[in-house]
């Protein structure tokens, strides 16, 4: 049986920890900018909801931007284990 999920309630976004930064932090940096990625993610490292943030955007398929502290490449990498894993347990 498939659990359907409903991407768009995310409750945890109001304790996200993004929302208390400044505009000198980007959460869609250049994948060139690595000074900007490593500030992205030392925000996502201390975000109470690290955990929902990173499931709702691999669940999702967000292709741009940092969630749950990691890069549109280190995503498809967990989305793939993912999806490898739910094709097992269909
Ligand atoms: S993990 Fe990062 S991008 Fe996600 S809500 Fe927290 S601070 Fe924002």
């Amino acid at each position: 049986m498939t659990t359907v999920i409903d991407l768009t309630v995310t409750p945890w976004r109001e304790a996200a920890s993004c929302l208390d930064v400044t505009d000198q932090v980007s959460f869609f940096p250049d994948k060139s900018d690595l000074l900007g990625i490593a500030k992205a993610k030392a925000v996502c490292a201390a975000c109470p909801v690290a955990d929902e943030c990173l499931s709702w955007a691999v669940e999702s398929n967000q292709s741009e931007g940092i969630w749950g502290g990691h890069t549109p490449k280190e995503r498809r990498r967990i989305r793939r284990r993912w999806l490898e894993e739910i094709k097992k347990a269909s």
